[in-house]
């Protein structure tokens, strides 16, 4: 359990503050949930953070900071729809108002919320390390292990077509999986949170329409590491769940769009 809490006033005193034996806090759900893999003698706050929590809109990109909540995102009219649906996947408003997107990525978890359709439409994140701050794809950024960097913000595009679907028994379980398929010009950009397995994303090119049997057969057959069987379900049935919801995701897609996969 943390000795000591710091409260930041802003992103470069926090960043100061990082040393290993050091995590942040933001709303705080997974730092201070029962059984949190997150141990830490130190605690930064970014409550207090000067400029963490706005949305700003940038001709087709919306820039959303790290601090804002679940519910922040559900009530904005900048946020583009595809966003707003990931966060009603959090059933609680309660947990929705204190939870924030900085801590749903950093937290990387393999049942997340958000992580699914950030990764979909490729978001971007605005990082500080030490005195360097970058932007870096979150697709990167999730299979990194530097727990050092602070989310600052995220950006993503307004106009992509985006589908998402998240099975759990009840809205407050959690997922076994929770899939998005984004629309770009280029391709259809796929990204699932599998429980206890991890984030995978796929990029599937548009020549030629998918059809059910040839997504089964992918996932079917597709590495996979890390899967087992668990109390979500055995593996030929998440992988089962994986085609189908791949190709249900893109016919919905194409409806919406007219564009084939
Ligand atoms: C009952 C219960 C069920 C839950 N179920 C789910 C679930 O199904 N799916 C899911 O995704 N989550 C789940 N969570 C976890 C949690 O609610 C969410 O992941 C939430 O979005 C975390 O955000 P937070 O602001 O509370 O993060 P915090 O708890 O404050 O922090 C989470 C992690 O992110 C780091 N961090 C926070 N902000 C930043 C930042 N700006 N930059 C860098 N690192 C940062 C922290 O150091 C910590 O490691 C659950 C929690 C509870 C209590």
């Amino acid at each position: 359990m943390a000795k000591t809490l710091l409260m930041a006033k802003n992103a470069a005193e926090a960043i100061d503050a990082k040393i290993a034996s050091a995590a942040f806090l933001a709303g705080g759900t997974e730092v201070n949930r029962l059984g949190s893999t997150v141990e830490a003698e130190t605690l930064i706050s970014l409550k207090k953070c000067e400029g963490l929590n706005s949305i700003k809109k940038d001709g087709d990109k919306v820039h959303i900071g790290s601090m804002c909540t679940f519910q922040d995102i559900v009530e904005s009219e900048d946020v583009p729809a595809y966003l707003k649906e990931a966060a009603l996947f959090m059933a609680s408003r309660t947990k929705r108002n204190m939870a924030t997107i900085g801590g749903n990525i950093a937290a990387r978890r393999s049942d997340s919320y958000l992580l699914p359709v950030l990764c979909a439409v490729d978001a971007e994140l605005s990082l500080l390390t030490g005195d360097l701050e970058e932007s870096k794809n979150i697709n990167l950024y999730i299979n990194e292990e530097n727990d050092d960097s602070l989310i600052t913000g995220i950006t993503v595009p307004e106009s992509v077509q985006v589908a998402s679907k998240r099975y759990a028994n009840t809205a407050q379980s959690h997922a076994v999986i929770t899939m998005s398929a984004a629309s770009t010009a280029e391709c259809v950009k796929l990204a699932v949170a599998v429980k206890n397995t991890g984030i995978l994303s796929f990029n599937l090119s548009s020549s030629g329409r998918l059809t059910e049997e040839a997504a089964v057969a992918f996932f079917k057959n597709y590495e996979i590491k890390d899967i087992e069987d668990d109390m979500f379900g055995s593996v030929d049935y998440k992988r089962y769940l994986l085609g189908i919801t791949a190709y249900d995701l893109c016919k919905q897609l194409i409806a919406e769009s007219g564009k084939e996969v």
